[in-house]
């Protein structure tokens, strides 16, 4: 592998240098709002980069490493203090961890959370509809859940020390001269870059910025949990749904001590934004009052801080009508992207796709012409859509379909669909993907 120095010393596109370099001429911005210019002037410091990340959540870490195992460094601007530690946990099915795989650090979460073998789906007096295992559908399908803050602390662990800078919150990005973006930090810090990569979440400012609206609300949220049992978790390895009307539930052991649960509900608005842990958990009992108790008490072994509420959302990108992922050397990547409802478990599996189709892509355009930069971010666009778009569609006319509350149609799903339609090799055929390691 070229060490990146070296590599970069060759490139015409990028320079190793990082100076800081005093710039005064006139800042005009976007504020986020490509309709509304604002222009300022600014005689502060800007620092030049070769490669911005703006985001260290999966998406940011993954593109980051993915480029520095291909010899490429960047600089991974999050807005927090430090990495999200807290929270629940992913599901990620084999296309997820084939690209832990490429970037090398799929082993050492192996060792750490537990291989799914299956799935049970009950209705919410516990009578078991259907049961499937997935090696039975299909021998290569691996199913884990894993807590993020374990999964990004463990990307961010590939990088060199300082690849991320915490407390960087981007408040501005505009286009600078020389095909360069200037980015703006809400402490005042600017920098100017050559490449942008947005992985900045579900609100990605630099994906408003690029023209694209606000994710859209789905008509469902979801509680979330992260249950503890010191002496041990007592379940199977396999996901539990429990399907009610407009309400349905989830649970799967994610270690020999934890295990993730859902509780997904149907709610005209997304409702104000409730942080009370006592709250959230109290709401979450009212609405499985009566269901399973295995449920109940996984509920409530849930440590307070490990309870969240979502209002679930997505965006379609409708060919033609939604913007290029791209916009010159700016590009975005996972949820910035392509926000997702999460019925089919894909979101951050596709970040995580998306991280290793662009940094090979990137990689080898950085060797070419400036121009190639933007031809391979554009290539990325070509390849990834075709995965993206159908996904986003899915995902969401799956949770609609299980979120209906009508009784007959919860009986025939309940008594037709699931015990005798549905199959489940068919159903995961999304989380094919195949991925070289990355050298
Ligand atoms: C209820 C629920 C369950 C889910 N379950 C699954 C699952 O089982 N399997 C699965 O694959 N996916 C699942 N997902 C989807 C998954 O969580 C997302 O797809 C994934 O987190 C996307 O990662 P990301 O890095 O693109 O965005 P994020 O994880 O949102 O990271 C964005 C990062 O950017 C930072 N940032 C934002 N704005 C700025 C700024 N202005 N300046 C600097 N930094 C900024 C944020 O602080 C954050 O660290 C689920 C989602 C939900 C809501």
């Amino acid at each position: 592998m070229l060490s990146s120095h070296s590599f970069l010393q060759n490139s015409p596109f990028l320079s190793t240098t990082r100076l800081l370099e005093s710039k005064t001429r006139p800042f005009l911005s976007y504020n986020f709002r490509p309709s509304s210019f604002t222009i300022c002037s600014s005689s502060v410091q800007s620092q030049k980069q070769d490669v911005v990340i703006v985001g260290a959540g999966i998406a940011g870490l993954a593109t980051a490493v993915s480029l520095h195992r291909l010899g490429i460094e960047s600089v991974v601007l999050e807005q927090a203090e430090s990495l999200r530690t807290g929270g629940t946990s992913l599901t990620l099915f084999k296309n997820g961890w084939r690209v832990l795989d490429a970037l090398g650090v799929g082993d050492y979460l192996r060792t750490q959370f537990l291989e799914i073998q299956g799935m049970a789906i009950n209705t919410e007096d516990g009578r078991e509809l259907r049961s499937f295992k997935f090696k039975e559908e299909d021998e290569s399908q691996e199913v884990r859940a894993v807590e993020r803050g374990i999964l990004l602390e463990t990307l961010a662990n590939q990088l060199p020390p300082d690849a991320i800078r915490f407390s960087s919150k981007l408040a501005k990005i505009d286009k600078g001269g020389s095909g360069e973006t200037l980015l703006k930090l809400t402490d005042g810090t600017q920098l100017s870059a050559k490449i942008v990569i947005g992985c900045d979440g579900i609100r990605s400012p630099i994906a408003t910025w690029m023209g694209f609206p606000e994710p859209k609300y789905v008509g469902h949220c979801a509680f979330r949990g992260l249950a503890f049992y010191p002496d041990g978790q007592p379940f199977e390895p396999k996901v539990n749904y429990i399907y009610g009307r407009g309400v349905r539930a989830g649970y799967v052991p994610v270690s020999p001590t934890k295990v993730y649960w859902f509780v997904c509900f149907n709610s005209s608005t997304p409702g104000p934004k409730i942080t009370d842990p006592s709250v959230l958990k109290k709401q979450t009992g009212e609405l499985v009052k009566n269901w399973p108790l295995e449920l109940l008490n996984i509920i409530d072994v849930t440590p307070d801080d490990t309870i969240i509420r979502t209002p679930l959302v997505d965006r379609w990108l409708w060919p033609t009508i939604s913007p290029s992922a791209s916009t010159g050397s700016v590009v975005l990547v996972g949820d910035a992207w392509h926000p997702m409802t999460p019925n089919l478990g894909q979101g951050a599996c596709c970040a995580l796709e998306d991280a290793v189709v662009l940094a090979r892509k990137l990689a080898s355009a950085i060797k070419s012409e400036p121009k190639s930069v933007e031809n391979a971010l554009k290539s990325y666009e070509t390849e990834r859509w075709p995965r993206i778009f159908p996904l986003t569609i899915r995902a969401n006319l799956v949770g609609t379909l299980l979120q209906l509350d009508n009784p007959l149609v919860c009986s025939v799903r309940n008594n037709i669909v699931i015990p005798k339609v549905v199959r489940l090799g068919p159903i995961l055929e999304h989380t094919n993907f195949e991925c070289e390691p990355l050298s």
